[in-house]
């Protein structure tokens, strides 16, 4: 039956990755059902950046039908295992965040209790040394996770790292097919309903004009629907994020590439380095109140691995949320919904839940706003849960004297992350909400990493006998060791995948 209700136009202002990613998969979800248009000015252009991710990004490559082997191709995308962190807790130190698990699943009290029980009782085998995508990487390996629970490969993860422009030019072409109207143009003009407030329409400097039901912004850090038009504000956390620009330059690539992110700290914030198939993307993250753009650019362009490709780019950002990224007909995804600096590249994942979650709670035409504060608040609780995680990386250091790292450490910290860094250095735990984007294995990553030890562990582990258990510990770490080497080189694993039919 029909119901004259439905939204039947979907206008999408922008055409960044979040306005390609949110074409692409309203387009396969709704078929022709519904008409989607997407404004975008190629003389404003994107962002640009945005190149790592996490293995969340395997749900959204299924739900847009994505091929692998066509989809590394068409970005020129590597593998990725985790990240690298350089420097972080002091100089001259060094650790890994991997995806998937550490250790094994076995029946009882989870794995990092028995491991801290055994280390509570002389046993020193390092954390890494139980991740087989943190031995991987450490030798510049790969493989794929496999699903029987019985082999070690099914402790891995992984997610890509790719073209951020070859990315959205894919989903463009994706796009396309499946009948979206791309107009190229500046907005001019955002007309309004006089008596709801709703978005009625938006005109552009030629006088075109793209009506809609639903409006989308996706115009990066502009946010000009959500912020422009609906007056949605802007909840700054500078205080406890200081970095605020980038500088980003691809270099180009190193003979044999790396299967992870490598993020080293600087004097004044951090520096990433992507490694793809064509290039190395690289970029220093930097507060401008510790450190003068020159003096980033210098630091930048001095420590790349290869020959510099293009002349350095300067971004700026305030880290912080919307708290009303949808309000009346207007949903606000990507940059104009928030900004959390890439040191765990969540921004695509960031992208793709807010697609998930507007598919889950697509409207009609009235706009329920029941479905928007639904939206609103899983919105706010994925991103306090991030800046969470991001500020653990900043304070939780011990041998860095720069006066932002100084800031850090002893700046006051979000009430949620004192209670679980103490409940964890008191008892092991990780008290995690469900739905959390973070899960153990990170936490536990960092927590250590940062050099965070836990005092205790849950009485359960003692259930086991402390022989059985140690014995059983160093055995995943044996088959570990012993599986590293057997597994192919990153570059080998990729072309073998890339040359998939
Ligand atoms: C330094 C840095 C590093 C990053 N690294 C990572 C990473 O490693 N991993 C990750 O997941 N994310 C990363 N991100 C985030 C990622 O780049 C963004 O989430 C992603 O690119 C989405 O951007 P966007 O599409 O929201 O905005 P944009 O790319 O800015 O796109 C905005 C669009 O709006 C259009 N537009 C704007 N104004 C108008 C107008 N007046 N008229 C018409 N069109 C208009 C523009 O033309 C453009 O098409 C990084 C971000 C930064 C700043």
């Amino acid at each position: 039956m029909e119901t004259p209700d439905r939204i039947r136009r979907v206008v999408i202002l922008g055409g960044g990755t979040a306005g390609w990613m949110t074409a692409a998969a309203l387009s396969r979800s709704f078929g022709r059902t519904v008409q989607i248009s997407l404004l975008e000015s190629a003389e404003i252009g994107t962002v640009g950046v945005g190149e790592a991710t996490i293995p969340t990004i395997h749900w959204f490559n299924e739900l847009i039908g994505i091929d692998e082997a066509e989809f590394l191709r068409a970005t020129e995308a590597t593998f990725k295992l985790g990240i690298e962190f350089v420097d972080w807790t002091a100089p001259g130190h060094r650790y890994f965040h991997p995806f998937g698990q550490f250790g094994a699943t076995l029946p009882g009290v989870a794995f990092h209790h028995r491991w801290l029980k055994a280390r509570a009782e002389g046993c020193d085998v390092p954390l890494s040394a139980l991740s087989l995508a943190a031995q991987l990487a450490a030798q510049g390996r790969f493989a794929k996770p496999v699903g029987d629970a019985r082999s070690i490969l099914s402790t891995l993860g992984y997610a890509y790292h790719f073209d951020a422009g070859l990315y959205a030019g894919y989903l463009r072409q994706l796009s396309e097919a499946a009948g979206v109207r791309r107009v190229e143009g500046k907005l001019r003009n955002v007309v309004r309903d006089g008596a709801n407030g709703f978005v009625t329409a938006l005109t552009t400097e030629r006088d075109e004009r793209l009506e809609g039901d639903l409006f989308i912004d996706c115009s990066g850090f502009r946010a000009l629907l959500i912020a422009d038009a609906m007056g949605e504000g802007y909840e700054d956390w500078s205080h406890w994020l200081p970095c605020d620009r980038a500088v980003a330059a691809p270099c180009t690539r190193v003979a044999a590439t790396t299967p992870y992110t490598r993020s080293t700290a600087r004097a004044a914030g951090w520096q990433w380095r992507i490694p793809l198939q064509h290039r190395t993307g690289n970029g220093y993250v930097y507060a401008s109140r510790y450190a003068s753009d020159d003096e980033a650019m210098a630091t930048l362009m001095t420590s790349l691995d290869g020959e510099a490709l293009a002349e350095p780019r300067l971004l700026r950002f305030t880290a912080g949320t919307r708290r009303r990224p949808w309000r009346g007909n207007v949903v606000a995804i990507g940059l104009s919904s928030g900004f959390l600096e890439p040191l765990e590249s969540t921004s695509i994942h960031l992208i793709q839940s807010g697609i998930t979650k507007l598919l889950t709670l697509f409207p009609d035409r009235g706009c329920d706003p029941v479905l928007a504060e639904r939206f609103n608040t899983v919105f706010s609780r994925d991103m306090d849960g991030i800046k969470d995680f991001l500020i653990l990386h900043y304070h939780a250091t011990s041998g860095r004297s720069e006066p932002l790292w100084q800031h850090c450490r002893t700046m006051t910290l979000p009430e949620t992350l004192v209670a679980r860094e103490a409940q964890y250095r008191r008892s092991g735990r990780l008290i995690l909400d469900a739905d959390e984007l973070f899960r153990e294995a990170s936490w536990l990553a960092v927590l250590n990493g940062q050099g965070i030890a836990a005092q205790g562990y849950n009485p359960l582990a003692d259930a086991i006998d402390g022989s059985t258990n140690r014995a059983q510990v160093l055995q995943i770490a044996d088959v570990i060791a012993r599986a590293a080497p057997t597994l192919p080189l990153h570059d080998a694993a990729l072309a073998q995948r890339i040359a998939a039919a």
